[in-house]
């Protein structure tokens, strides 16, 4: 397998795209890929893995996700603005519009608030507009001009292991130094978090590293809330090993999927699972096992979709 690095991105299928008229064999194939989500699900709980990677159980999307995906939003917007103009002041008139294109996106989300006039609603946005304050407390986007905004990169290690995921940001010195940036718009972390966080920067200072042979400076996380920032600096002795890691979470998902041995691991997190009533360890019985989603030309697979 080539280990050869590549940034790609993945336009938005076009109508065209996913007609059936369309022959199959003229689009890429995409092959199935480890997310640092998944591969944080998979270590968490297999099971859990299996319910969302595989059988792609639908979730409930919550007011504090659906916040955090708008704020992102809005971040990412701002940096295409002029620098003058990544003032307190803009960010915040662009909440709304967010809002009103996640809601155009995913109809399902109405069902968050009982109505435009639902008092619940101006209150979850004005927290949106506190989040967007704490990004402000920790840096000045007007003196920022990042190299990318929400990149889609993808890897393929040595072994054949593919790698994909978003980077909220990607900042590159004039010198060349790389800073990887992630925006927490939930609390700062307390044990768990953390080390649910440094595993997915590593994810991402590995990737980088592979694409661009250059080890990325300083990992930087911004929790908005606490208007907290953790930086880390990765190395490279320690990028090797955490490579070894991730090729082993592949090779126990690949064993896993080829026998539909997919072990629930329950943990005080299973309060935040959304298939504990399909769970074994709390009396449930998963669906049958639909197989491992192989790759098929043009088609996307599950563990495709899965970032
Ligand atoms: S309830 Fe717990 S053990 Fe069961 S699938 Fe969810 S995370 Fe895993």
């Amino acid at each position: 397998m080539s280990d050869q690095a590549k940034v790609v991105t993945v336009p938005a299928p076009s109508a065209a795209a996913e007609s059936p008229a369309s022959p199959a064999a003229a689009r890429p194939v995409r092959r199935p890929a480890l997310s640092p989500s998944r591969a944080g699900d998979f270590k968490q709980c297999p099971l859990l893995y299996r319910f969302r990677a595989v059988d792609r159980l639908p979730e409930a999307p919550t007011k504090a996700q659906v916040r955090g995906t708008m704020v992102h939003a809005v971040l990412e917007e701002l940096f295409g603005l002029p620098a003058g103009e990544r003032v307190p002041e803009r960010a915040k008139e662009l909440i709304e519009p967010a809002w009103r294109r996640l809601l155009a996106e995913r109809t399902e989300l109405i069902d968050l608030f009982d109505g435009p006039d639902d008092p619940a609603l101006a209150e979850w946005l004005d927290s949106a507009t506190t989040l967007l304050d704490g990004y402000f407390g920790l840096e000045d986007p007007r003196r920022l001009e990042p190299e990318a905004c929400e990149l889609l990169v993808e890897t393929e290690l040595s072994s054949g292991v593919l790698l994909r995921g978003y980077i909220d940001r990607v900042d590159v010195a004039p010198t060349g130094e790389i800073r990887v940036v992630d925006y927490k718009t939930g609390a700062a972390p307390r044990e768990i978090g953390e080390a649910k966080a440094l595993f997915q920067m590593k994810f991402y200072a590995l990737v980088l590293w592979r694409l661009r042979n250059v080890v990325p400076r300083q990992l930087r996380l911004m929790y908005l809330a606490d208007r907290q920032a953790l930086a880390y600096t990765p190395d490279e002795a320690e990028l090797e090993r955490f490579e070894r890691t991730l090729e082993a979470i592949w090779q126990a998902i690949l064993r896993a999927g080829r026998t539909g041995d997919f072990r629930p691991n329950p943990s005080r997190l299973c309060d935040y699972c959304d298939h504990k009533a399909l769970c074994p360890a709390f009396g449930g019985t998963p669906p049958p096992y639909p197989g491992w989603p192989e790759p098929d030309p043009g088609v996307e697979t599950a563990l495709d979709r899965a970032d």
